[in-house]
């Protein structure tokens, strides 16, 4: 917004960033952006390269590259984010306010009143816009009654380990060969993050339990059971939230605010900076007309939203259930992924957001399947023994993919509808009239 002209003012409540387990692999389209926004420098001074992921179930192992010359990054959360907070503060068109906690007062034809509250002390500001970066459980999207859905998932447990532990150096893991997925990545050239997902309602000490980690390999194993010995794990909710609106009136949500989804695809930074990139693009494109922007935003970012959602909840429920299709459709996942190297690319830029199109998800879904159907023909899937069970397994694998790829197809044929040019209809002529008239680019 300060690179628009704006004058922009950033308060942030400071939550201990030590003390989370949040998100700490950046896929490349993050590194992109957040360099082009002028972060490089955050980015450089710590951390490990990725160069994709690998997908491990017991003995087989699928290795998902990122497209040639593109480099992920892993590295500790507070690494990351505290470093971009006092780039910012340097800079002298952006105001920080740290340890400072924004509430939504109102909203009306001008723009939004809010208070900033720090040290007891409260201010009142009046701003144009307010875009809400608030995370998952935004308290100003609740504010100001933005409706969500919100499923909870699991319980993450994360410890630290010896970066040499991860059997394939510098990529992403998931351990899917266990009870519930494991995820794995190097975050410093020593150093590994290892989070562990727990069926929702488990107690952090279940990661103890030796059917827990079955799915993951020797020496990593045993490494993160010396992790647990040795300190508390950190713990984090993993949940979904999808929200119908992205904006309301003159508050905008990005990032988690905006949505969010099971962490295995590692997604939810490059989301945000992409939800940032968006919301530039459409206050440039619309001079800084506030109501046009944000409508323009919104439509902008559903897509890839929306795609990396369904995708993180298809192979969530993929990598979790013990039932003869899910086995089945991770049999169909390691035969695609075998015979195809093309495949593997697509669904790391896929899950990278690389890729955000509901019609090449739903295809990929489609082919999986079919494979899934062959595995199951000539008797390769260890759950699925003896024709009859396969036949069983196969109808009911088609049956559970209709849900996915009638929702993938019905995102499809939305990006088409997206895609054309809006109609005035849509953009309130009020707003229209009051935005033409505050359309310059100095204020805040
Ligand atoms: C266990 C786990 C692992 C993850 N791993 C990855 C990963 O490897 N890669 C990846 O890309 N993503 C990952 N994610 C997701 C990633 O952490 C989020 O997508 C990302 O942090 C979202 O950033 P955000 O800025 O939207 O929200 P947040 O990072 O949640 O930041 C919100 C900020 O808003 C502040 N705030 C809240 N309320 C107010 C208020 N009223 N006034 C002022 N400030 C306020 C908070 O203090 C905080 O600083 C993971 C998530 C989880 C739970």
């Amino acid at each position: 917004m300060a690179q628009l002209g704006l004058r922009t003012l950033i308060a942030d409540a400071g939550q201990d960033r030590h003390k989370m387990l949040a998100g700490e692999l950046l896929h490349p389209v993050a590194i992109e952006e957040l360099t082009a926004f002028g972060f490089r420098e955050a980015l450089s001074t710590d951390g490990a390269p990725i160069v994709g992921f690998a997908v491990v179930d017991g003995a087989k192992t699928a290795l998902l590259p990122y497209a040639p010359g593109n480099r992920g990054l892993g590295i500790e959360h507070h690494a990351l984010v505290l470093p971009l907070l006092d780039i910012l503060e340097r800079r002298r068109d952006v105001q920080v306010r740290r340890r400072t906690r924004v509430n939504f007062l109102s909203d009306g034809p001008d723009g939004v009143e809010v208070t900033l509250s720090s040290d007891g002390r409260s201010e009142r500001v009046r701003a144009r816009m307010l875009v809400a970066a608030d995370g998952r459980a935004s308290p100003l999207r609740r504010a100001v009654g933005i409706p969500e859905e919100h499923d909870r998932l699991s319980t993450m447990v994360g410890v630290l380990v010896d970066a040499t532990a991860l059997p394939h150096a510098g990529r992403g893991h998931l351990f899917i060969g266990g009870p519930a997925p494991v995820l794995a990545y190097p975050i410093s050239s020593t150093r590994a993050r290892v989070m562990v997902d727990l069926p929702l309602g488990s107690a952090p000490d279940q990661v103890r339990d030796p059917e827990t980690l079955s799915g993951v390999p020797m020496p990593l194993r045993q490494a993160i059971l010396d992790a647990l010995a040795r300190e508390a794990p950190l713990v984090s909710a993993s949940e979904t939230r999808q929200l119908e609106a992205a904006y309301k009136g003159h508050v905008v949500l990005v990032g988690d605010a905006a949505g969010c989804c099971h962490p295995l695809s590692a997604s939810g930074i490059a989301s945000a900076v992409r939800d940032s990139r968006a919301l530039e693009q459409a206050m440039r494109t619309a001079k800084n007309d506030v109501p046009r922007a944000l409508a323009a935003y919104a439509r902008a970012r559903r897509p890839a939203n929306r795609t990396r959602i369904a995708l993180a909840s298809a192979l969530y429920e993929a990598f979790c259930s013990e039932t003869v299709e899910m086995a089945a459709l991770r049999g169909g996942l390691f035969r695609y992924w075998e015979r195809s190297p093309t495949g593997t690319r697509i669904s790391m830029s896929l899950l990278s957001t690389r890729e955000t199109r509901m019609s090449v998800m739903a295809r990929e879904y489609a082919r999986v399947v079919a494979h899934g159907l062959v595995a199951l023909g000539v008797g390769s899937v260890r759950a699925v023994r003896g024709p009859r069970r396969a036949v069983r397994a196969g109808a009911r694998l088609v049956a559970s993919a209709l849900p996915h790829v009638r929702t993938a197809m019905a995102g499809a044929v939305e990006d088409r509808i997206l895609a054309l040019p809006p109609p005035h209809a849509q953009v309130p002529a009020a707003a229209e009239s009051l935005g033409s008239s505050r359309a310059s680019p100095s204020r805040s």
